[in-house]
């Protein structure tokens, strides 16, 4: 059974809140250069279309910094700068208006120079946060954890992530500073499960979830949806970002599915199609193709079934909004278990498409009229 929810404090990134039973939140990054302001805006317009809520992107050196002041006043969506070794871009992107700050302090150290310390550096961007009200995540990730905790566990172990972690949150308490989130990410699903499993017994903060750098396609769903399912299905986690190699709406896409599969989102059509077997009757993989296309852009919670022949196709039709149960050259559509139409094959779309109508416009009118 779904775990409850572990109820952690809010933090507000811009006016989206993150955390306190809210609702999950799905983000993902803008994947070009920041100083490519025009390309930004497109992605972040994909982004909102596609379901996102809140965005991050990359901020490695001062022409991105300065992209910021370009960017800030026209995004559609609130905003955290991913900020890595620099403390000073952190400022930079403060002074320009931004939502949140995602910085890792495993890889913000001492300067060399000796004139300032990681702690005073972090020390100054946490005073310039705590000025504007925005929150800080303390990213910690796998592959970039501080050389204090490697040399302690020898290997970035989910301890070791647990540990950085707690450890940065102590420096930022310490200043009075509590509007944190935190992530202790890793590209091996194992170890992230882990990691965040022991840190959700230890902090209170919102989680960040998100499996580094899982790949491309099959590999990329499969780690993702294991990783991030296996913790919020036992209660762990307030905002997700699916990393894929691949476009922000396939990452936002990938993310609401996930919240999709577990209930945490009930927004769109659930398609539940059979894997077709030797039974098969119709064409089915053709059938489910042309029913996703017309279902894609629905945003009513609606069952749909497409299933291959009478075996399992009138029980799945009764757990259904609609169903399409294939027969012999023609298809059956069912709504809620009732069998509404037969159609011949290539009439079964047609078919469908006047139910889904249907049934659409009948649910609008009992929502008008509530
Ligand atoms: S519904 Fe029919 S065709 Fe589809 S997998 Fe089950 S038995 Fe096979």
């Amino acid at each position: 059974m779904l775990k409850k929810r572990k109820i952690t404090r809010v933090v507000k990134i811009g006016d989206v809140p993150i955390g306190g039973g809210n609702e999950i939140v799905v983000q993902s990054m803008v994947k070009c250069p920041t100083e490519n302001v025009q390309e930004v805006l497109r992605q972040l317009n994909e982004a909102k279309q596609a379901g996102a809520k809140v965005m991050r992107l990359a901020v490695p050196d001062k022409t991105a910094a300065f992209a910021l002041k370009d960017i800030i006043p026209q995004t559609p969506l609130p905003l955290v700068a991913d900020i890595h070794f620099d403390y000073r871009l952190a400022l930079m992107a403060i002074d320009a208006g931004i939502h949140a700050l995602r910085i890792n302090p495993g890889n913000i150290l001492d300067s060399p120079e000796g004139n300032i310390s990681r702690v005073e550096k972090l020390e100054q961007v946490i005073k310039a946060a705590k000025a504007k009200g925005i929150p800080i995540r303390i990213g910690v990730n796998s592959g970039s954890l501080h050389p204090k905790y490697l040399e302690k566990y020898g290997y970035p172990t989910y301890e070791a992530l647990v540990e950085s972690a707690i450890d940065e949150v102590k420096i930022l308490e310490n200043m009075g500073f509590f509007d944190i989130k935190i992530s202790v990410k890793s590209s091996n699903v194992e170890d992230m499960i882990s990691a965040y499993m022991l840190l959700s017994e230890k902090v209170d903060y919102p989680l960040h979830l998100g499996v580094t750098e899982s790949g491309s396609g099959l590999s990329g769903y499969v780690k993702s949806s294991i990783g991030i399912g296996t913790l919020l299905y036992n209660g762990i986690g307030d905002t997700i970002r699916v990393s894929l190699t691949s476009s922000v709406s396939e990452e936002i896409k990938v993310g609401y599915e996930i919240l999709k599969a577990l209930g945490y989102y009930k927004r769109g059509v659930e398609l539940i199609s059979c894997p077709t077997c030797g039974r098969i009757e119709v064409n089915l993989f053709d059938l489910v193709e042309k029913v996703k296309k017309e279902v894609e852009n629905i945003e009513e919670n609606i069952t749909v079934a497409v299933m291959g022949c009478v075996v399992n196709g009138p029980g799945e039709a009764r757990k259904a909004d609609i169903a399409v149960v294939g027969g012999k050259g023609k298809g059956i559509i069912y709504r809620k278990g009732k069998m509404v139409k037969v159609a011949k094959e290539h009439e079964i779309i047609d078919a469908f498409k006047e139910v889904l109508y249907q049934v659409l416009s009948e649910k609008n009118t009992v929502l008008q009229q509530k």
